[in-house]
């Protein structure tokens, strides 16, 4: 039987450097030794109207925001893109509770995104093209992912080049590159986003999958989406030091891929890959569509696909950009009695 022990009235102000939205009421809710923010006093400060269907599905809006989340399950959609939990949304005693790690590592930079300090900018992408060399990836026919993400990159970069960005790419040509490599190759080009492509392929589990999912890390100590038993052996890593950055890239690029592609929206997850764990700028990893599907194999081997692909994530990052660059907003005068 679940235990719970509730905490009492446990405010927090948000640092004032993230919006001009009121200032969010965390009360904590500790349930089997785990603490979660109860979502009614959270939704009430920033103003959001909560319904529920029978304590199951969750539906919080105002003008700005569409949260949606359901209980027990890791599944929740932040603004019309699915985003993967750590741990699982809970109707405990009717009351809704979201994670405090998923709250903060999660809904709070995605409501309220982090900013740059002046003059830091985001002046060069390291662009992972995945696999090479001895690594072909999943195979497309007589293709394999490792040319396909190359293809893709170099369409990236030259866009990328085209809007005032530096570009690093991490292999240039069909080679073997360590993945522990790859960061510290963006480190030592001062890369300030870093950006592994990939494209997927299905499991026996899942044989009919489709569309996108882009991977940012796993936050210290919590589940992976990809892999749930790895939770709590690791600490935090380098990578963690951007929690709230990567998070913010993650969603960027998959809104802008789900919405301009049209393809199936597959989440943002998360995991530990290693490209990720020891990126010390903010890094996500993309999965751009499945080789296994016919239809998406078909259209990702052309070059025009590749092309759009590649404009769609360059508009994700100047997106991200101006976000992270953005002058923060003042406080908004606090709300009334
Ligand atoms: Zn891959």
């Amino acid at each position: 039987m679940r235990s719970a022990c509730i905490t009492l009235l446990f405010c927090l102000l948000l640092s004032a450097a993230s919006s001009a939205a009121p200032s969010p009421t965390l009360r904590r809710v500790t349930v089997d030794g785990r603490d979660y923010l109860d979502v009614r006093a959270w939704a009430a400060s920033q103003r959001l109207q909560v319904v529920s269907s029978g304590e199951k599905e969750w539906l919080l809006t105002n003008q700005w925001q569409r949260l949606a989340f359901k209980s027990e399950s890791i599944r929740s959609e932040i603004n019309g893109i699915t985003v993967w939990l750590c741990y699982p949304f809970l109707a405990h005693k009717g009351q809704p509770l979201l994670s405090l790690l998923d709250y903060r590592t999660m809904l709070s930079p995605l409501l309220h995104p982090p900013r740059l300090p002046p003059p830091a900018a985001i002046r060069t992408v390291a662009i992972d093209p995945g696999h090479g060399g001895r690594d072909p990836g999943f195979p497309a026919g007589d293709e394999s992912e490792k040319h396909l993400t190359l293809q893709l990159a170099r369409e990236l970069q030259r866009r990328l080049l085209g809007a005032g960005f530096k570009v690093l790419l991490t292999r240039t040509a069909d080679d073997t590159v360590d993945l522990d490599l790859r960061p510290q190759l963006a480190r030592k080009a001062k890369a300030d986003l870093f950006v592994s492509l990939h494209f997927n392929a299905a499991s026996s589990e899942s044989k009919d999958a489709r569309g996108f999912e882009v991977y940012c890390l796993t936050p210290a100590g919590a589940p992976s989406t990809n892999d749930p038993a790895d939770r709590g052996r690791v600490g935090a890593l380098p990578g963690n030091l951007n929690d709230r950055f990567n998070i913010l890239l993650a969603h960027q690029i998959q809104r802008h891929l789900v919405r301009d592609l049209e393809h199936a929206d597959r989440g943002v997850r998360r995991s530990r890959f290693a490209v990720l764990r020891s990126a010390t700028m903010p890094a996500a990893l993309v999965e751009c569509g499945f080789l296994s599907d016919p239809d998406e194999n078909a259209q990702i081997l052309t070059a025009e696909y590749k092309k759009e692909l590649a404009q769609t994530l360059t508009q994700a990052i100047i997106d991200y950009q101006r976000t992270v660059q953005r002058a923060p907003s003042p406080p908004a005068p606090a709300a009334g009695p």
